[in-house]
């Protein structure tokens, strides 16, 4: 049955409120914050196995915003945020990208200028995904215009009803509203609500990112994977079943080796942090490695589908309930968001290799 969108976020809440309830949302977390205090290696299995079976599970307030606060948030930041994540009452969207800031973050226009206890906020931010559902920004704004474009930035935590918040849809190109462009204007932000120090929001940007990117969906590789084998193992074109057709028995290899290699970069950055290190280069190797793998299983798809890969939902003969146009619009956007691929490699090639930035 097709749910709605409206119908599906009420149905994620529901769930992942019931999870808080348990803990599950926040498994790695200290008991003190609403955690179970478990290893990171078991919210990463936690993780694989919710995303392989498309249950709700992680979101941008446990998943970035949490782990930063609980990093460089002040001991108020914490106490302010920290339980209202844990328990799954509220939940952010990312306020980074301007209609002229994309890849380089140090370039926003956005301001926060002080005014006695609060800070007035006025700009405008662009691909707000889910802004129109979620409570709060999780808002980079310039603080200090005259100051160094990486040490004049704070982040903020903006409440989505303050006035002169307005949120505009941007409908995609499947036809489904996620991005939004947001608009501040006159914006007044108590400055309890920016988190750690003054002009130091950059950095914790940059942090904010490496949690960002860890998030990959691991588990949903391996569920459309089985299914598309089960689909190959099961079909027959032309009266010859495609599973003896050897350039698609190849193609299938490929892929399978591929999602391994993918679920190890995964398991590496789980490992990392019960080390108490933070993945960076890693973070950037993984979403690179998971997002261009989705490309390239939405060819490979396509291309065995032939024809029937361009069925949509109410064709009777549409394989997967018609849903393989949609995927390969979509996976498109993962090679975009929480930074290009291009951007990744020049993660990689800089701070992994120590290769010039430029
Ligand atoms: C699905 C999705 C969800 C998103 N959600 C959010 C969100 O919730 N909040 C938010 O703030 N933003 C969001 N974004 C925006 C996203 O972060 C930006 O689109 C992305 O960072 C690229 O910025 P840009 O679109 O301005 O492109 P630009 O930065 O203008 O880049 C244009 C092209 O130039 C390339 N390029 C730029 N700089 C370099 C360089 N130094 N070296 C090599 N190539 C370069 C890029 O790779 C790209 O191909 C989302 C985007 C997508 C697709």
């Amino acid at each position: 049955m097709e749910r709605s969108n409206e119908e599906q976020i009420e149905i994620s809440l529901g769930f992942r409120r019931k999870l808080a309830e348990k803990g599950w949302l926040t498994i790695a977390w200290p008991k003190e914050y609403g955690g179970k205090e478990h290893s990171n290696m078991e919210q990463a299995i936690f993780d694989e196995r919710t995303s392989y079976y498309r249950a709700p599970g992680w979101g941008i307030a446990t998943g970035i915003a949490g782990p930063t606060i609980l990093h460089f948030g002040t001991e108020k930041n914490k106490k302010d945020w920290i339980p209202r994540i844990a328990s799954a009452e509220i939940d952010m969207w990312l306020g980074y990208s301007e209609p002229n800031a994309g890849s380089d973050l140090s370039s926003i226009q956005t301001m926060a200028g002080k005014d006695g206890d609060d800070y007035i906020i006025n700009g405008q931010k662009t691909w707000s995904t889910m802004a129109h559902t979620a409570d709060y920004a999780w808002l980079i704004a310039r603080t200090d215009p005259s100051g160094h474009r990486h040490k004049s930035i704070s982040l903020f935590v903006v409440d989505n009803k303050t006035p002169g918040v307005t949120i505009r849809p941007l409908v995609n190109i499947t036809g489904v509203h996620s991005f939004n462009e947001v608009f501040f204007d006159n914006v007044r932000v108590p400055k309890e609500n920016m988190i750690g120090e003054k002009n130091m929001g950059f950095y914790y940007l940059m942090t904010a990112l490496d949690f960002e990117r860890l998030f990959v969906g691991i588990g949903g590789f391996r569920r459309v994977f089985e299914q598309f084998l089960t689909y190959i193992e099961q079909t027959e074109r032309d009266n010859v079943p495609l599973k003896n057709n050897p350039n698609v028995r190849r193609k299938m290899a490929e892929i399978a080796i591929k999602i391994e290699v993918a679920y190890m970069f995964f398991w590496r950055t789980a490992e990392m942090l019960d080390k108490g290190q933070i993945p960076s280069v890693e973070s950037s190797e993984l979403k690179l490695v998971t997002t261009e793998l989705s490309r390239n299983m939405a060819d490979i798809t396509m291309e065995i589908l032939g024809p029937y890969g361009q069925l949509v939902p109410d064709s009777k003969r549409a394989p997967f309930r018609g849903l393989s146009p949609r995927g390969y619009l979509d996976c498109i956007s993962a090679t975009i968001g929480a930074g290009t691929s291009e951007i990744q490699r020049n993660i990689i090639a800089a701070r992994g290799l120590g290769l010039p930035a430029k």
